[in-house]
């Protein structure tokens, strides 16, 4: 079974350093059921690639598994696919071998180990069930370009038709953390089978591998599920906890917090000029196809559906709470046909590439970046820049030097409790700048609400045109 990473970051032998592997070694590591290999097939400035190898020894399985007394023979035992195919035992030996990377640690490249780099892993035989759909639905939610091509069962005979297996080639810019982890993670569920019991252990291991990127992958349930090799108590669980340490889901205390909110921003009405902006920035960009990203409750679709010039307006949201009050504040049920085909809300993930972003030509971002962890900002970016990539879009956020302005906020304390992070003025702009540099937009920004010669407006907004 072999699995490659390749990068074409530049000097690509960094690879090694980030791996903690030298691409002039062979390396190898013993396990119960055969022994795991590394090695570097290239290794150049441009491009390094580095193979995992396990060699699984098909009596070795046999001899490791529990109440097998070596009399119960059958041949499946002895032949089968596993020492050829990416499975669980590829996943055990790659979290072994590779567990400093996995964490995100390299002494020698601590600042490479934390930036997104281009990464190419090639699974040539994957068995996987479901075959290139679910492989497609496992991993583009992540950012990565899926290419799965179905293997057949014998290029000979072509009428025996394709086998369960799939040669996959994953690419991304991430880190090479993250992908370890997805990795770690996916390889059993693509193959939706295990070689060893699944305790409740494996909960531990899953939430820790997949922190902080499965809590709002559309595809959770399906991972945690095959995860746990469907057993249906552990995988309650296990979701119940994914939930409960979701950062990005604000069902249970996302009303009150609101209120909160609003409370301490209501002497200046910041709301109501806020929309304004955001209003006036959209009607100026032209737009007649607008997305209301992370729309809450549809407090701006409601203003936005008024404006006569818009065609269409889309709200989309992770959590499936606010999106009923919204269909209810915006009065679905009772709508006249042509006003509601106007309109639509959505559940999704912003950090998410999402088909149902595109084509529109602005997208509104009110208040919603600091309600996301600043790690995942750059999947955010991407999901938005380069995927959906309107014309317009505009981004509001709270500006923190105000926030002592605010006579009923405790000093030293945000806004809102799920606020992950509340930015200065040259934060926003290095930010901002950072992402039209990367993106290919120009970026206008400008202050709402009263403005304070000392620490500016309590709501910093930024216009991306491209
Ligand atoms: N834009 C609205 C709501 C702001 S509150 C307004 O200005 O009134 C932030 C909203 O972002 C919440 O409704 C929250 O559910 C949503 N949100 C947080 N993280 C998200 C994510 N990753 N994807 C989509 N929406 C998200």
């Amino acid at each position: 079974m072999l699995l490659t990473i390749s990068t074409d970051h530049k000097p690509a032998t960094d690879l090694g350093f980030l791996l903690h592997k030298n691409p002039g070694g062979h390396h190898t590591a013993e396990f119960g059921f055969g022994v795991g290999h590394v090695l570097f097939p290239e290794a150049s400035e441009e491009r390094c690639t580095a193979g995992l190898v396990v060699d699984v020894d098909p009596v070795g399985l046999v001899r490791g598994r529990p109440g097998s007394k070596g009399n119960d023979f059958s041949l499946a035992q002895y032949v089968n696919d596993r020492p050829y195919v990416t499975s669980s035992f590829t996943s055990v030996v790659l979290g072994k071998m590779f567990s400093t990377a996995m964490t995100g640690r390299s002494k020698e490249r601590p600042e490479l180990a934390a930036e997104a780099i281009n990464l190419e892993v090639r699974l040539p035989v994957t068995p996987c069930r479901g075959g290139v759909d679910v492989a497609t639905r496992l991993f583009e939610p992540l950012g990565y370009t899926v290419v799965a091509e179905e293997i057949p069962l014998d290029p000979k005979f072509p009428e025996w038709g394709m086998s369960r297996y799939l040669d996959l080639t994953l690419s991304t810019t991430a880190t090479l953390k993250s992908v370890l982890e997805q990795l770690f993670v996916l390889l059993p569920v693509l193959d939706d089978d295990k070689h060893y019991w699944v305790g409740a252990d494996e909960i531990d291991k899953l939430l820790r591998r997949g922190g902080d990127w499965l809590a709002d992958h559309p595809e959770r349930d399906l991972i945690t599920r095959r995860y746990l090799r469907h057993d249906r108590k552990l995988t309650e669980e296990a979701l119940g906890r994914l939930m409960e340490d979701d950062p990005t889901d604000p069902d249970a205390a996302q009303a009150s917090h609101d209120a909160e909110e609003e409370a301490v921003e209501k002497p200046i009405s910041l709301n109501q000029q806020r929309t304004d902006a955001v209003v006036d920035a959209v009607r100026a960009s032209g737009a007649r196809r607008v997305l209301d990203l992370g729309c809450g409750a549809g407090n701006l679709m409601r203003v936005l559906l008024k404006e006569q010039g818009l065609e269409r307006v889309v709200g989309i949201d992770v959590s499936h709470r606010v999106l009923e009050v919204g269909a209810r504040r915006l009065h679905f049920d009772t709508m006249a046909p042509r006003q509601r085909a106007r309109v639509d809300l959505f559940q999704g993930s912003l950090t998410y590439r999402d088909r149902r972003l595109a084509d529109f030509d602005a997208a509104v971002v009110m208040e919603v970046i600091e309600h996301l962890d600043p790690s995942r900002l750059g999947s955010f970016e991407r999901a938005v820049f380069t995927h959906a990539h309107p014309q317009t879009v505009i981004v509001t956020t709270p500006n923190v030097e105000y926030n002592v302005r605010f006579e009923t906020l405790p000093a030293g304390e945000l806004r809102h409790r799920d606020h992950r992070f509340e930015w200065t003025r040259a934060e926003f702009a290095s930010w901002t700048d950072g992402v039209a540099a990367r993106q290919g937009y120009s970026v206008a920004r400008s202050g709402i609400g009263p403005d304070d010669p000392e620490v500016g407006s309590p709501t910093q907004m930024a216009v991306f045109s491209r």
